[in-house]
């Protein structure tokens, strides 16, 4: 089997998985090692991976990043550089997507690279409309290419929390095989740990550096705030005098540093594809429909399951075309992401740099995420304090679905916060304000805590909140919030044990099974991956149980 070297798909197979992402590429793989071999991934985008030239970071900007997630495709080649000094080599992510240390001179210099500008990503793709921009809109969108946003994502795995992991909303089997135990072994969420610590040979929770360890010190000791390291599942390696790194992905499993495919056994995926509708007769999945990229002419794969990988959104627009539950889907949920820069003076010592967290409560939650820069030439640091809270499922979110007469239907986002979320809103701006208090005469910074205005209008957003900082005065913290689905991880819309049964089949449609965040009935303040993959491993096993 080849990986994404196949044009012409197979007219028929077991499984099609719709979607080459950090789902699909997940439960492909897990379908593959429980013995499941006739498999195809059709992937709306192409196989850029190893074809495309690697896309170089500018130099010489000092624009930053449209920034999404956690600390954003923005920091994702410089935050906590194993070797954090300024003028030490900043990781890059393997196939240089987030380039080398692009070198605007600023504080954040590799935030000028052009990749990391969702903005001008060719592999951009909003295939939805948003009623509210720009939430869910303007740069913002998911990667459409074979390997999607597992080729962006940072790598920080965290397992939904206790306080809602235990919200009756979560089905009892799925959330006693996540923490306690599953086929008669450990539970999920260990499992895929121990993989990840075994693919990047190190522990995932080990401070990456000595200014890492330095940062954590300082946070823990004369700040006295409670931090812990950022578990992250990465490989890093040296290239000549630069350390590189990539985040865990399953393409990342299948392929050496060169890009060759490796040992593993891989899937069929086939690029340029997009599915467009599913088959069901009486009540059973029969194939699915796709369209060539370029092209109206429909095709079709004659299949028994179907495993929809094509984030929250997509995956429910197919649910929605073919399922029992209506045009309009409540419950999409991003997480509530504000925070603060602020520029200090590395007043003569050296800088800790790296990331570390203060984990969310039941009544908080949000975590609380601390990031520090390593200081440029002129001795300026920059911090980038954020919360990442729970937005909940509820009508405040929703995608609608216009069908027409033919496929496939138009997706139309409302995004909005509830009166729930306007509390953690709240609670949040309470923990920032703590960590400003915390940080106020360690870094001597000015009275003024952090001032937030509005949280859907009214404040900066991360890009604009960046190009102030620079030109503020050391220790004036400028307040940003994000759009909501500006942080990647939009979720909620095909909710186990409600549109789906536990096992994560479509309930009414045998067959037809979702994968991803769009499964979480609730998300907790986690980032959503670990809980991805752990959930894509299981519903694959369910198939392969069926084959
Ligand atoms: C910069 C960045 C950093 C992040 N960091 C983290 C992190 O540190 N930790 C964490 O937990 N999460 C992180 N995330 C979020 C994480 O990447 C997403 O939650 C995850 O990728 C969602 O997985 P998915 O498979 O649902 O979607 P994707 O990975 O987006 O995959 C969906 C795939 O389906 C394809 N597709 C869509 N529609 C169709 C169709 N109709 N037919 C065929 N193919 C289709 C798309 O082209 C895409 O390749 C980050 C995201 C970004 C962008």
């Amino acid at each position: 089997m080849a990986l994404a070297r196949v044009s012409t798909p197979p007219r028929r197979c077991d499984v099609v998985v719709v979607g080459a992402g950090l789902s699909g590429l997940e439960a492909a793989a897990e379908l593959l090692r429980a013995g499941v071999q006739d498999i195809v991934v059709l992937e709306a985008g192409p196989a850029t991976r190893t074809d495309e030239p690697r896309p170089t970071a500018k130099n010489g900007e000092t624009r930053p990043a449209q920034r999404n997630d956690e600390a954003g495709p923005a920091a994702r080649n410089s935050e906590a550089a194993p070797t954090a000094q300024n003028n030490e080599p900043k990781p890059i992510a393997r196939n240089g997507e987030a380039g080398p240390a692009a070198g605007s001179g600023g504080a954040g210099p590799d935030l000028a690279a052009d990749w990391n500008r969702p903005g001008r990503d060719p592999a951009l793709w909003r295939p939805w409309s948003s009623d509210r921009l720009p939430h869910y809109g303007g740069d913002y969108g998911i990667r459409r290419k074979v390997g999607g946003r597992s080729l962006y994502w940072r790598g920080i795995v965290l397992p939904i929390e206790d306080w809602a992991l235990g919200d009756p909303v979560w089905p009892a089997a799925v959330r006693r095989d996540l923490g306690q135990g599953w086929r008669g072994g450990a539970g999920l969420y260990q499992r895929v740990l121990r993989d990840l610590g075994d693919w990047s040979g190190r522990a995932l929770e080990a401070p990456r550096s000595p200014n890492e360890q330095a940062l954590l010190d300082l946070l823990t000791g004369a700040a006295a705030l409670r931090v812990r390291p950022v578990p992250v599942a990465r490989r890093y390696w040296a290239e000549g005098s630069r350390v590189c790194w990539e985040p865990y992905g399953p393409l990342g499993r299948w392929m050496d540093a060169g890009g060759r495919i490796g040992g593993e056994a891989t899937p069929l995926v086939v690029p340029d594809c997009t599915v467009v509708e599913i088959g069901v007769a009486a009540a059973r999945v029969t194939g699915v429909g796709f369209r060539r990229a370029g092209t109206r002419e429909r095709h079709w794969i004659d299949c028994g399951f179907v495993v929809l990988a094509a984030a929250a959104v997509e995956n429910a627009r197919l649910v929605a075309q073919v399922g029992p539950g209506g045009r309009s889907f409540p419950g999409l949920n991003d997480h509530l992401r504000q925070g603060f820069l602020v520029r200090t003076a590395a007043g003569g010592r050296p800088a800790p740099a790296g990331l570390a967290f203060l984990p969310a409560t039941a009544r908080q939650r949000s975590n609380v995420f601390v990031e520090a820069r390593p200081a440029d030439a002129a001795g300026f640091a920059v911090w980038d304090v954020w919360g990442i809270g729970e937005q909940e499922r509820s009508d405040f979110g929703r995608v609608s679905f216009e069908a027409t007469t033919g496929v496939p239907w138009s997706s139309r986002i409302t995004a909005g916060l509830s009166p729930r979320d306007e509390v953690t809103v709240e609670a949040q701006r309470r923990q920032l304000r703590q960590v400003w208090t915390g940080l106020r005469p360690l870094l001597s910074l000015g009275p003024e805590p952090p001032r937030f205005g509005g949280f859907l209008a009214g404040t900066p957003t991360y890009p604009q909140a960046y190009e102030q900082v620079l030109n503020a005065e050391p220790g004036r913290p400028i307040a940003y919030c994000a759009p909501l689905g500006s942080v990647d991880h939009e979720g909620g819309l095909t909710p186990l044990g409600d549109v789906l049964h536990e096992s994560g089949e479509v309930a009414g449609i045998s067959g037809l099974f979702v994968v991803g965040p769009g499964t979480f009935p609730r998300s907790g303040a986690a980032n959503p991956s670990l809980t991805t993959f752990a959930l894509a491993r299981r519903t694959a096993r369910t198939i392969a149980g069926e084959t």
